[in-house]
C-alpha cells in the first residue's frame, strides 16, 4: 500500500499540529510521501506565513525606508519556524537557510521565490521530524518558461525520482523552470502538488488532511451541523465546488482522476472521521438522494423575447456574439419558445449592460428586453437523482413549502444536477428547504 498525504496550513501552523501530522503518519506505514503546506493561521486572527512572506518581499525590493519593515517580517516569519522546532525539540537550525532567503529577498529574487519558501522550510522540519528524505520540489515539479506547468515532464522526473525512494517529504505549492527559477501555483496549491505526488508514485489513496471532516452537504453557515459527505465522485464535486464549495484546489482533481485514484479529505484535528472520499464513480448508494446543495447570490437575468424566434436561425448565436464581444462570461441559458435568458454576474455585467442592451437591440431586433437583479443560483447535485423519480417534485414542493418562488429551472440531461433561480433573500430560505427535505427528514 501507498498513500500520499498532503497537511494543510492550518494541520501544520504550530509544534501541537506537527505532532497530530506525525502521529498520523506513523499510524500507517503505507503514508510514505509527505507534501506539507506552509504554516497556516493558528487562530482566526493570526496570519499565514505564506501572506508574511508576500508582505516581507514587498518590503524587500521596495527602497531604504522600508528596510526596517523588511527585517522585522523576516524575524517574525523566522519566529514561527523557531517555535515549531523548539515545540518539537528538534535538533535543526534554519539559520543557514535565512541567510539565504534574506540574501536572495534583497536580490529580488521574486514574488514566487518569496512565497514558496514557506513550504519550502516547512518541508525541511517535517522530513527532520519524521526522519524522511527531504526533496525540494523544484528538482521535481516542472514549468515551462512562461510559467506553464508542464505535466508530462514533472510525471516523468517525479516518477524517476521517486521509484527508488521509499518514504519522502515533498513541499507543495511551488516548483522551477528549467533553469532553476521558481514559480508557484495559484494559493492553495499544495493540494495540486500532492496530487501529482500521487499520480507518479500511482498511489492507492491521495489523501488531503485539512481542518474539517470533508465536504459537507451544505454550507454549516446555513445549515448548522450538516452533514458531511461521505462518498461524492469528481463530476459530483466539480458542480459543487463551481458553485461554491472550497475544500481542495480544483486542479487537484486532474492527475489523480487521470490515474484513477481516491482523494481522501481527512481532518488532522479529528482523524477518526471518515472524511470524504472522492471517486471517479461508485457502485456504493448514496445515503441520501442528494449529495449536496450549494450556490451562489448576485447574478442578473437578461431575458430577450421576440416571436417565432426558435425558427430564426443562428438567433442565439448573434445575441451570445454580444456577450462575448463585451467579455461578459455567461453562467447559464435557460430558453422558450419565444424567449431567451442569459444569467450572467451581476457586478462584472453592471458597468456594461447599456452596451449589451443597446448590442442585442441592433443583433437581432428583440420584441422586448427584460432585466433583473439579485438572483442566487442554487445547485442541487447527485448521482443518486438519476434513478429515482420525483426528485424535482420534492425540490418545487419543499420550497413552494417555505414560499420560495422559483425564477429558473435548469436540469442538465446528465441528471447529475438541478439549477434554480430565485430570489438573493430566499437564497437562505431554499437552501433549508432543499436540505430538511432530502437529509433531515431522512435520518
Ligand atoms: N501556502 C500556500 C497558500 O497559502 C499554498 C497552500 O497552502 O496550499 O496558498
Amino acid at each position: 500500500m501507498k498513500k500520499v498525504v498532503k497537511f494543510g496550513g492550518s494541520s501544520l501552523a504550530s509544534a501541537e499540529q506537527f505532532r497530530k501530522a506525525g502521529s498520523i503518519i506513523r499510524n500507517d506505514s503505507a503514508r510514505r510521501y509527505v507534501v506539507p503546506s506552509a504554516p497556516g493561521k493558528r487562530n482566526p486572527d493570526d496570519i499565514k506565513v505564506t501572506d508574511l512572506l508576500y508582505q516581507c518581499y514587498k518590503q524587500a525590493i521596495l527602497h531604504d525606508d522600508s528596510e526596517h519593515d523588511f527585517e522585522e517580517l523576516l524575524e517574525k516569519i523566522k519566529e514561527r519556524y523557531q517555535e515549531i522546532i523548539d515545540g518539537l525539540k528538534l535538533d535543526l537550525s534554519l539559520e543557514g537557510e535565512f541567510r539565504t532567503i534574506r540574501e536572495n529577498f534583497t536580490k529580488k529574487a521574486g514574488r514566487d521565490y518569496a512565497a514558496s519558501r514557506g513550504e519550502y522550510l516547512n518541508g525541511i522540519i517535517m522530513a527532520a521530524y519524521l526522519g524522511y528524505e527531504f526533496i525540494d520540489a523544484a528538482e521535481v515539479i516542472r514549468f515551462g518558461e512562461n510559467k506553464e506547468f508542464d505535466a508530462e515532464k514533472t510525471n516523468e522526473i517525479l516518477a524517476e525520482r521517486l521509484k527508488h525512494t521509499e518514504k519522502a517529504v515533498i513541499p507543495g505549492f511551488y516548483g522551477a523552470a528549467e533553469g532553476g527559477k521558481i514559480v508557484t501555483f495559484s494559493r492553495g496549491g499544495s493540494d495540486i502538488t500532492g496530487s501529482l505526488v500521487a499520480r507518479a508514485v500511482q498511489a492507492d489513496t491521495y489523501e488531503n488532511w485539512t481542518d474539517v471532516s470533508g465536504f459537507l452537504i451544505a454550507d454549516p453557515r446555513i445549515i448548522p451541523n450538516a452533514r458531511s459527505i461521505e462518498v461524492i465522485t469528481y463530476r459530483e464535486l466539480r458542480e459543487l465546488s463551481y458553485m461554491g464549495a472550497t475544500v481542495l484546489h480544483e486542479d487537484a482533481i486532474f492527475p489523480v482522476k487521470k490515474a484513477g485514484i481516491p482523494i481522501n479529505i481527512r481532518n488532522t484535528n479529528q482523524p477518526e472521521d471518515k472524511g470524504t472520499l472522492i471517486v471517479e464513480a461508485t457502485c456504493q448508494k448514496p445515503r441520501f438522494i442528494i449529495t449536496g446543495v450549494t450556490g451562489k447570490k448576485d447574478f442578473a437575468s437578461v431575458t430577450v423575447e421576440k416571436a417565432m424566434m426558435n425558427s430564426e436561425v443562428g438567433f442565439c448565436k448573434s445575441v451570445l456574439e454580444v456577450f462575448e464581444k463585451n467579455n461578459v462570461s455567461i453562467e447559464h441559458m435557460p430558453s422558450g419558445i419565444d424567449t431567451m435568458t442569459i444569467i450572467v454576474h451581476q457586478d462584472e455585467f453592471q458597468e456594461k449592460e447599456q452596451k449589451v442592451l443597446a448590442g442585442i437591440h441592433r443583433a437581432v431586433e428583440p420584441d422586448l428586453l427584460e432585466l433583473e437583479s439579485d438572483i442566487a443560483l442554487i445547485a442541487v447535485v447527485g448521482r443518486g437523482m438519476k434513478a429515482t423519480r420525483g426528485t424535482s417534485g420534492r425540490i418545487f414542493s419543499a420550497l413552494s413549502h417555505a414560499n420560495v418562488n422559483v425564477k429558473m429551472i435548469d436540469q442538465g440531461s446528465s441528471e447529475l444536477n438541478i439549477i434554480i433561480g430565485v430570489r438573493n433573500h430566499d437564497f437562505e430560505e431554499a437552501i433549508k428547504a432543499i436540505y430538511d427535505i432530502f437529509v433531515t427528514t431522512q435520518l
